[in-house]
């Protein structure tokens, strides 16, 4: 008998785009180079033909297995670093999405297509002495002078505005007397739209730091030139000046030769640090943002992956951006929950920051005036280390806050009005002294519930389970999960009547309110129905900016991160609207809201004024936000937490299976817990029960919470589970560390 020697088959390991689908192990012919780890791929999948990523190019040929063939490496060169790699592979495991899903967050989206789609341009340069060919015609000679002044030549779209086209440079080329290459045309991401609100002329360069700001420059600088892996909390205040310590901090680690992430909840909402970026550092700042064109992001990408870059200003995705030698990652307003992605990969963007720091052996900076409670209570176990800055910048005070109990309000008035007297008032006196007010309701639409006068049926949509909101301009109601919408109907569909009326107030509403009763005031509105269209927020953001707008109403988007000198007044109505969500954060998150809005108010040199609106006033949320005193809601809310067993006392885990029928629901989940459960000792498991959206888009959800102290042990649960039912993938959830669970 003769054996064969063992020769494995040379395979290699591909992470694929399929939700749930572990990396795939194909075959390489045997005449194709070895591709490298990061390089795209191009793979048969089923019938269809998919760009996967090399994970492991020298993997093990699974025994008897009939590999299929890599079809073509896109890639010579790795074209994702073997950090971003890492990177995905710890987010596939940790968010139980596998490995495709997350590589596939990592490539920009015009570049998981075939091929590469860069954009090219012309650029024609001089050619050196030598040529004898002598300029012929006035526009050749133009050509040959305008590049005498330009040894590093001149694009040629440039060079028609001088009345030379494309056609001289031809034939000046063919002559030998200019030479054209073709390169790279990258897109300006600052230019056009942005540009007006991005490079604000407020950043003033060598202005003199308060102390509290020279000292928390110096910690996280010492912090940063230890070269290792440091996390820390940054706990500063609304306008104690964090981002003037970004900017030096940044500043300092470019200078020793290391590359700077600063991630930011939504660009739109946060232009302004983009621009303060731009505006320090110029060509140096790459954006990553999904409110780019794909071209434009596409773009930007490969002027990071080129290492030709030193910042990325970004969303969370930008976390896997291409850099290579982060020094820095600074998480601005950490505790949005914006980072969290609501789709497989449901990543959270702040705690990939952190892991990627870690493999970076880089400093995290976790910035925020109103830190998530998981960030505290790591600063506070020491985990993590904690700089604070307590006061505002030139000793402004803080806003001064009143609330205004609604309850002895409306018995007072027996009004309907969104507005009570004293905010009115209030409004009144900025209007006559030229200073601006900002009113949050967070709540769009005009009304908030259709209901029939005669039965009390209340119009429901017909694919979810929750109440169907009034938009008056639109002329319809709509649902704000599946936005199913339909004309408002004349009769109640219950009982026939013709009485249908409206109740709860919506932004819509109460922007019309506020028209009505100060007709000549310059009013804007923000919130999701109003800025649609790509650039509409910038517009709006940057009229109240130049003091175009008197009152600005709106959602949780006007909260965030802005900082306008001239708005003086802040006002709430409802500042109860999240307190009733069945959502263990709803505490923290009407908290971190008005806490927030109430710092928009008097960071100029006019102080400021706060007015909320509370059918609660002694709730211990809306206490401390009027007293902006996060430590004592840290308290109390540490507390609840503790008391009911939620995150961050421990570790939670939400699954949630979905089907048309409840019935299927209920029992495809009951299995999966029965699965779990005898895997996940030490692991509290809560439900089958159906989740407080009980229905959405024609699917029943059913939920089951996991909590426990290690995160391995119920993923590793979930994951068996899910492997002996893979029929159920597609209809289940996994959402590690969920922000929502409602
Ligand atoms: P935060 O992000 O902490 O809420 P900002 O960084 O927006 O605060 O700063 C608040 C305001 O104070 C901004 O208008 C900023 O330009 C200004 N500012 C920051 N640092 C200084 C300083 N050292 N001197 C004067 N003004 C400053
Ligand atoms: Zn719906």
């Amino acid at each position: 008998m003769t054996f064969l020697p063992n020769r494995a088959e040379p395979a290699v390991g591909v992470a694929v785009p399929v939700p749930g689908l572990g990396p795939l192990t194909y075959r390489r012919p045997p005449d194709m180079p070895i591709p490298p780890r990061g390089a795209r791929v191009v793979v048969p999948l089923g019938t269809r033909r998919v760009v996967g990523c090399v994970i492991d190019p020298a993997a093990d040929a699974p025994p008897d297995a009939e590999l299929r063939d890599i079809i073509a490496v896109i890639d010579a060169e790795p074209f994702l670093p073997e950090q971003v790699v890492d990177l995905a592979l710890w987010v596939g495991e940790y968010y139980v999405c596998g490995p495709g899903d997350a590589i596939a967050v990592a490539i920009p989206p015009s570049a998981r297509g075939e091929g590469d789609a860069f954009r090219l341009r012309t650029r024609v340069l001089p050619v050196a002495s030598g040529s004898d060919a002598a300029p012929r015609g006035p526009k050749q000679r133009a050509l040959l002078e305008k590049l005498q002044r330009a040894p590093d030549g001149v694009l040629q779209r440039e060079l028609a505005a001088d009345g030379i086209g494309a056609d001289v440079v031809r034939r000046a080329a063919a002559a030998g007397l200019v030479r054209l290459i073709e390169e790279v045309d990258e897109r300006d991401p600052f230019a056009g739209r942005e540009r007006g609100w991005a490079a604000p002329a407020r950043y003033e360069d060598g202005r003199e730091l308060t102390t509290e700001q020279s000292d928390a420059l110096a910690a996280l600088i010492e912090a940063a030139d230890a070269r290792t892996f440091r996390p820390v909390l940054l706990h500063g205040v609304t306008g104690s000046g964090k981002t003037e310590v970004y900017l030096r901090l940044a500043r300092h680690v470019i200078a020793s030769g290391r590359q700077v992430l600063v991630l930011v909840p939504e660009i739109a909402l946060t232009p302004a640090l983009a621009g303060v970026f731009r505006a320090a550092f110029g060509e140096q700042v790459a954006v990553q943002h999904s409110g780019l064109s794909d071209g434009e992001r596409h773009d930007q990408w490969h002027r990071i992956r080129r290492g030709a870059v030193s910042v990325v200003v970004g969303t969370r995705s930008a976390v896997f951006a291409p850099l290579t030698s982060i020094g820095l990652i600074v998480v601005d307003e950490e505790h949005d929950g914006s980072y969290k992605q609501d789709e497989t990969p449901r990543y959270h963007g702040r705690d990939v920051a952190v892991v990627r720091a870690q493999m970076a052996r880089a400093l995290v900076v976790l910035a925020s005036a109103t830190p998530s409670l998981e960030t505290a209570a790591n600063a506070e176990a020491g985990r993590y280390g904690l700089v604070r800055m307590n006061r505002r910048v030139l000793d402004r005070p803080l806003a001064d806050v009143r609330l205004v109990d609604m309850r002895r309000e409306i018995a007072a008035t027996g009004a309907e009005t969104a507005l009570s007297r004293p905010l009115i008032e209030a409004i009144e006196h900025r209007l006559a002294s030229g200073e601006q007010s900002l009113v949050l309701l967070n709540r769009r639409g005009f009304a908030t519930v259709v209901f029939c006068r005669a039965c009390g049926a209340t119009l429901e949509c017909p694919h979810c389970s929750v109440t169907l909101t009034y938009h008056r301009a639109a002329r319809r109601v709509r649902c704000h999960y599946c936005n199913y919408a339909v004309h408002v109907p004349r009769v109640c569909g219950e009982c026939g009547d013709q009485y249908l009326e409206h109740a709860g107030v919506g932004t819509e509403r109460l922007e019309a309110e506020l028209r009505e009763r100060f007709p000549s005031a310059r009013i804007a509105r923000v919130d999701r129905d109003t800025i649609r269209r790509r650039g509409a927020i910038t517009r709006v953001l940057a009229a109240v900016a130049r003091g175009d707008v008197d009152i600005l109403v709106g959602t949780q988007m006007i909260a965030k991160g802005h900082d306008f000198p001239a708005v003086t007044l802040v006002g709430v109505v409802a500042a109860d609207v999240g307190l009733g969500l069945p959502d263990f954060r709803a505490a923290e998150r009407t908290f971190q809201l008005l806490t927030q809005v109430v710092g928009r108010a008097g960071r100029g040199e006019t102080a400021g004024e706060a007015i909320i609106q509370t059918l609660y006033p002694e709730h211990y949320s809306v206490q401390a936000a009027a007293a902006q005193d996060y430590a004592t809601f840290y308290a109390r809310e540490m507390e609840f937490r503790r008391a009911m067993i939620y995150p961050p006392v421990v570790a939670m885990v939400n699954v949630v299976v979905r089907d048309r029928e409840l019935d299927a629901a209920m029992a495809a989940a009951a299995e999966l817990a029965a699965r779990i459960r005898p895997r996940a000792p030490g692991v509290r498991i809560l439900g089958p029960a159906p989740a407080a959206i009980a229905r959405l888009r024609d699917e029943y959800r059913v939920q089951i919470f996991l909590k426990g102290r290690q995160r391995r042990v119920m993923r590793e649960a979930i994951a068996a589970a899910l492997g002996e039912r893979p029929d159920l993938r597609r209809r289940v959830t996994v959402d590690v560390d969920p922000v929502s669970v409602i």
